[in-house]
């Protein structure tokens, strides 16, 4: 996820529109085929989407499944302080594509992240000081603000030196390979593992080391900058240090650059738009449990034990954490998804927990290195009313206790906690889920966020489950390369490969 100088959130808005449940069988409509979604992030909302973009001839009936209230999934606000914010996903980058296309299409209006997600300071915390601190200095003087930037930049070029081109290097060439996805659809294959999606871009190697190896060995970046910028970004974005995959690093540090933007009004507004706009049949409070092939078609059981029937099943959710059952049951690699407890402060943060005299002199964004006795990641200010009233955001990788946050904080009006079921673990080399689940017509979109978890490579590896469905159950794809067989359109000659 594209989003180191974070921004925080805003939980649940509720979406305009449900249909009803239905407790009976469903039976297959339009030219004769359902696709069931089961899923109402990104991912689900893009899957549908790319549906109806990618294809001409066919109008089967989509049906979208959403165990809450909402749809958005880890795309959401909480309101604090009478104010809504960005509660996951906050950040999207300039190069998000897809996400861009889709604000364009929905008529949203973008919008520059607030605070500290844009320029901010930046504190790094040791627990004991702050070894890194840039000036704080706000000023109504355009110039003065570029004086300020300027110089935050020449001290931290002092302390990490020609580093930091280095890794700018890595990150755009990294970002440049990821381009490759926008390719046009008569020369971008259809791909059948995250493996193959990943050699063709030439990523693949990426997932097979740390990122601390990569920066280590590959780019050779000085230790010190490893151990504090590096180690921070990715702590922020991912909750882990730097032993995640060279490509999870490099996605991660992509998001601390400029341009970041977000949607007015909330970046969930693209999923809930996708929806709305892709002719959907949507089930809301509808958590499915059980899918079953039942020869020629899956069966799909709800908890509330309504009952669907689709000839194609998307999962558009981690099922690491999932109790879906599989019948006959599928086969995915182990993972845990790394927790990330983001909490809400409206209130004051005590200057005398980080040993200083002033609220002002804390940097906007307080970040920490790796050491197991430091209780949170990340603290950030989301919005400052005034000198004695600000709403903040705080990442730990546990639950904050009351006892802390008093610690902390000097003045709390408000407080909301959120215990995100957050990303993957990453840990190199990556083991990928399949694609395609059953080799029948049961696809995963997730099996991609061992990739990276962003909104972007969600909405990347959804497009490719579009055409993947169009290509191998309605037997064609316009989108496929035409020397290339719509069953096969990931066929080896197609693929580029960086092994
Ligand atoms: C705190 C945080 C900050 C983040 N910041 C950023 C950022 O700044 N930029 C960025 O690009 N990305 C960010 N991300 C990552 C990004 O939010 C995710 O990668 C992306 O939203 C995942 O979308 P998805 O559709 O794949 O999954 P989800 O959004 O998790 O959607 C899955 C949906 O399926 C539903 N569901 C699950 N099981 C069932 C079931 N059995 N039946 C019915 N429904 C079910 C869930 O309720 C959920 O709505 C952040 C994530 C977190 C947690």
């Amino acid at each position: 996820m594209f989003l180191f100088p974070l921004k925080i959130f805003s939980l649940l808005a509720l979406f305009s529109f449900t249909f009803p449940h239905t407790s009976s069988s469903t039976a297959a409509g339009g030219d004769g085929a359902s696709v069931c979604i089961i899923g109402s992030g990104i991912g689900g909302a893009s899957v549908a989407h790319f549906l109806r973009r990618h294809s001409t001839n066919h109008h089967p009936k989509i049906l979208i499944f959403e165990r809450h209230a909402i749809v958005g999934g880890r795309i959401a606000s909480v309101t604090i302080g009478g104010d809504a914010f960005e509660a996951g996903a906050s950040i999207l980058h300039p190069k998000n594509y897809h996400a861009s296309n889709y604000t364009n299409f929905l008529n949203l209006t973008r919008k520059r992240p607030s605070s500290s997600e844009g320029s901010f300071s930046l504190g790094i915390w040791d627990g004991n000081g702050f070894v890194v601190k840039t000036l704080n200095l706000k000023s109504k003087w355009g110039i003065v603000n570029k004086i300020v930037s300027f110089f935050n930049g020449v001290s931290l070029f002092m302390r990490y030196g020609f580093s930091l081109v280095k890794m700018k290097g890595f990150v755009d060439e990294t970002v440049n390979k990821f381009l490759k996805y926008y390719e046009g659809v008569e020369t971008r294959p259809v791909f059948e593992s995250v493996e193959e999606m990943l050699k063709w871009a030439g990523l693949f190697n990426l997932t097979g080391k740390s990122l601390k190896e990569e920066l280590v060995d590959g780019v050779k970046l000085a230790p010190l900058l490893i151990k504090e910028l590096v180690t921070v970004i990715t702590r922020v974005n991912y909750g882990q240090g730097v032993n995640i995959s060279g490509l999870a690093g490099a996605v991660s540090l992509a998001g601390s650059g400029r341009g970041v933007w977000a949607v007015e009004g909330g970046n969930w507004q693209i999923a809930a738009g996708l929806i709305n706009s892709s002719d959907v049949e949507l089930y809301l409070h509808e958590e499915i449990d059980s899918i079953s092939y039942l020869g020629e078609y899956y069966e799909l059981n709800s908890t509330k034990g309504n009952a669907y029937s689709c000839e194609v099943a998307v999962v558009a959710t981690p099922l690491d954490e999932s109790s879906i059952q599989f019948s006959p049951p599928v086969s995915v690699p182990v993972r845990q998804l790394q927790h990330t407890h983001a909490t809400f402060v409206r209130g004051l943060v005590n200057p005398v927990y980080f040993g200083l005299k002033a609220v002002s002199e804390i940097p906007e964004l307080v970040a920490t290195i790796e050491d197991p006795r430091l209780p949170f990641t990340s603290i950030s200010i989301l919005k400052c009313y005034n000198e004695t009233d600000m709403t903040y955001k705080i990442f730990s990788r546990q639950a904050m206790t009351d006892a802390l946050l008093d610690s902390i904080f000097s003045v709390r009006k408000e407080t909301v906690q959120i215990n995100w079921g957050a990303y993957p673990h990453y840990k190199a080399p990556e083991k990928f889920a399949p694609f395609i689940l059953d080799g029948k017509h049961l696809y995963y979109v997730n099996a991609f966020e061992n990739v990276a978890s962003t909104v972007e490579t969600s909405a990347v590896a959804a497009e490719n489950i579009a055409r993947l469905i169009l290509s191998r159950f309605f037997g064609k794809d316009s989108s496929c390369p035409s020397a290339i067989k719509r069953t096969s359109c990931s066929s080896a000659e197609a693929l580029h490969s960086d092994t």
